[in-house]
Parts: structure tokens; sequence; C-alpha cells
């Protein structure tokens, strides 16, 4: 690779381009780190950030200054499907509990661990262009707001640039597992709704909801239903949002006796994979792979990706590997991860009954509390879902059943 003015451009300052300009950065590389938003700012997404998550911010060391922000621990999800509700533990050893922070808040302490650790930060800066050069991406030409257009140079540029991603969208990568719009969601946040330290979930034919405490004592509640509705409902999401909850008589009062303190914000999204890289290209977080935010994997998934990504482009800046090799590796690994997580989430993301299979499995395991942790931290992504729902497992929850 010839020396360019920086290692890396990162296209993109949130979950998955700040981690990813921070580590490269704290390894002494030169890392350009632009975004076209200014921080702090907020952005379209819950931000229930699971263990996993939570365990990379603490290696990163920075948990301790999410902690600080006052953003309440979370050490129990409950998944109440009408017939039972099973109630357990997320977390693992290396991180017990799940947090809900903010956005504007999450968002802006990654931006500024990135600066810290010697990226330069571009905010306010808008991508427009991927500069290719026989065939191979060598930079990028963008401009900040009301200015003229500049052009930088590096040997890799990263799309952290999210679901919309202008760097995928010109390098055109392979994509896979392509599946539509599933659900539509909506959010808002309430005040008098106290949670208690635990992740709610409601499961409903057609319907389903999470709560979640968050900072300033507010409980972000988030709900949907099929994509098919979305036309049907989009004139009326308060009433929809709010006739939901009589699915659930227990919640349905408390959170009448809550106030809404915030507007509804709500969207749809695409699942795909895409190949993460190519020649002076990757690809990080949402611009790589996305998924129905059901599950709430997208920030941890970012998280696991910048480190991933910044190893494996840090053996290739040190020329220990070649570029294809490492980066080889990390699409590998990103998919044998993610990919049975993401075919559990566009399952549940259909808000189709339980199949039978599982619903023996849920009356199985209700008040058999390891069984029931283990169920949480699946829902986590702290156990894949291969090993969760693998035979042995399943007898296992079966035989205690009976
Ligand atoms: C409704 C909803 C709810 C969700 N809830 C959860 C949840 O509870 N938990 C969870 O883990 N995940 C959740 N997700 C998923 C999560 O939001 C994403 O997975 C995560 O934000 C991905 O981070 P990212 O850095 O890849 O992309 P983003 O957070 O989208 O950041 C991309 C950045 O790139 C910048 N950018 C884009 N194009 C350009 C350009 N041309 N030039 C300069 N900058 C550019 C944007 O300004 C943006 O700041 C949810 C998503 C949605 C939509």
């Amino acid at each position: 690779m010839a020396s360019t003015e920086y290692d890396a451009i990162v296209v993109g300052a949130r979950c998955a381009g700040s981690p990813t300009a921070m580590l490269l950065a704290r390894h002494g590389y030169r890392v350009l780190v632009v975004d076209r938003a200014t921080f702090p700012s907020d952005t379209i997404s819950t931000h229930l950030v699971q263990p996993p998550g939570v365990a990379a911010l603490s290696r990163w060391g920075l948990l301790d200054r999410l902690v600080t922000t006052g953003c309440p621990p979370i050490n129990a999800y409950a998944f109440n499907f009408g017939t039972a509700t099973i109630t357990g533990a997320p977390g693992n050893a290396e991180s017990p509990v799940a947090y809900a922070p903010r956005r504007i808040v999450l968002d802006q302490l990654l931006v500024d661990a990135a600066a810290e650790a010697g990226a330069e930060l571009r905010e306010g800066f808008s991508v427009e262009e991927v500069l290719v050069e026989e065939s191979r991406v060598v930079g990028i030409r963008g401009r900040s707001r009301g200015g003229r257009p500049v052009t930088e140079r590096a040997r890799v540029v990263v799309g952290a640039d999210g679901l919309h991603s202008l760097v995928a969208r010109m390098v055109r990568p392979a994509q896979y597992h392509d599946k539509p719009k599933l659900l539509c969601g909506y959010y808002t946040y309430w005040s008098g709704l106290p949670m208690d330290g635990r992740f709610e979930n409601y499961i409903r034919p057609s319907r389903g909801w999470g709560a979640a405490p968050t900072h300033d004592d507010l409980t972000l509640v988030v709900g949907g239903w099929p994509y098919a509705e979305f036309a049907a409902n989009k004139d009326d999401v308060e009433g929809s949002y709010l006739r939901m909850f009589a699915l659930a008589p227990e919640f349905d009062e408390r959170i009448h006796a809550a106030r809404r303190e915030a507007r509804f914000v709500g969207t749809a999204v695409p699942n795909y994979l895409r190949k993460p890289y190519g020649p002076g290209w990757a690809l990080v977080g949402d611009a790589g792979c996305n998924k129905d935010f059901i599950t709430a994997q997208g920030i941890s998934d970012a998280f696991q990706d910048a480190e991933l990504c910044a190893t494996a482009l840090g053996q290739t800046f040190s020329g220990d590997r070649p570029f294809d090799q490492a980066m080889a590796d990390y699409h590998s690994t990103r998919d044998e991860r993610v990919l049975p997580m993401y075919e559990f989430t566009t399952q549940l993301a259909t808000l189709e009954p339980p199949p039978a299979e599982l619903q023996h499995l849920i009356g199985a395991m209700h008040g058999n509390q390891p069984a029931m942790d283990a169920f949480a931290r699946l829902n986590a992504g702290v156990t894949s879902p291969a090993d969760f729902f693998s035979d042995a497992n399943v007898q296992s929850i079966f035989a205690s059943a009976s």
C-alpha cells in the first residue's frame, strides 16, 4: 500500500465509526473521522445496549463514563407472552447488565473518545463521493456546511455511514440474505413508569412492545406492528400505539398512569448482509449488516464490527498480514456471529405467534431459573440461538420440566 495522508478515513461517527476511529488511533494510526451530523445530536434509534455492547465499552475504558451520566443499569429481562412470563438475567460474568443510554449521550461519549485517542474529527462534513483510482478506493470528496469541496486521501476508507451508506452505494458490495421491511416500530418516552432495573417485553399476535429505563427517570417504550399494517395505521400512530397495550391489562394500567414526555418517532428497516471489504474500503455497523431492531442488536454489533475491523486493518497497516487475508477473517467472524441472531431476529420481526415447539419450550422454561436466564441471554445476544436451540439444550429444558 502506498503511503498517503491518512491511514484510514472513517465516514460516520456514531456507534460503528467512532469506536473504529478510536481503536485505530489508539494504535497510533492517522485517522480522519467525519460525520455530516454535529454532536451532541440524537438519531432515529432506541438504545438498549446489550451486555456484549456494555462489555465492549468496559474493554475500551468507557463504561465508567457512561455510568456517571446517571443511566440506570438493567439487570433483568422479562418476556410476557400472555400465557407465561419468562424473567431472567441477561448478562454474564464479563457484563452482568445492560443499559439504555439516550443516543445523544452515548454517541457524544464515543465521539469524544475517538478525538481523545487522536483521531481527527470533522463534524458537519458530508461525504459526497468516494474516490476510486485503478479500481481501488483512495479517498473521499466532501464538504463542510457552506464550504468548498475538499478531497482527502487514505489507505482505506471505512463506511460507518449507516443504513443509507453512501460508501456502500459507491463500492457496490455483494449483498446477501436480504429480507424486506418486516415491522414498523414507534417509540417515545414516559415519566412515572418505573421499571426497577427491568427491560420488559410483551409479545402478542401482530403486536409487540418493550419498555426500558433510561436517563432522567424516563422510560423508553417502543412498540410496533407488521409492516403490512404501516399504511393502515400511519395516520393514527398514537391511537394504534396506545390501543396495543390493552393486550396486556396490567401494563395498560401502568402506562395510563404515566405521562408522555416526547413526540413519537418511528420507522421500518430492511434486512441485509454485505461483504464488508474490498480494494481500499471496508464497512462496519449498519452499512455492512442491518437487521430489524426488534432484538436490539445493532449497537452491540456495531461495537463488535469496530473491534474486528480495526484489528484487521491494524494487521494490514503494520504489514503483518495482507489486506485481503485479514479482512476475510473480519468478514467470516462477523457472519458466523451475526447470522444465527439475524435469522432469529427476522423471524421475531414478523410478529407471528411463536411456533408450537417454541410455545412448548416457553411453558417448560417457566419457573426454571437457569433456563429463564439462558432465554434472557439468548435475547441479549450473549448466547447464540444456535446454542440455545441446540437439541441438547432443548432436551435438558424439557427433562427438567418433567
Ligand atoms: C427505530 C430503531 C430502533 C433501534 N433500537 C436499537 C436498540 O434498542 N438497540 C440497538 O442496539 N440497536 C438499535 N437500533 C439499531 C441501531 O440504531 C443501529 O444498529 C446503530 O445506530 C448502527 O450504528 P452505525 O454507526 O452503523 O450507524 P448510525 O448510527 O446510523 O450512524 C451513521 C452516521 O453516518 C453519518 N453519515 C451518513 N452518511 C454520511 C455522509 N455521506 N457523510 C458524512 N456522514 C454521513 C450519519 O450522519 C450518522 O451519524 C435501532 C434502530 C432503529 C431504526
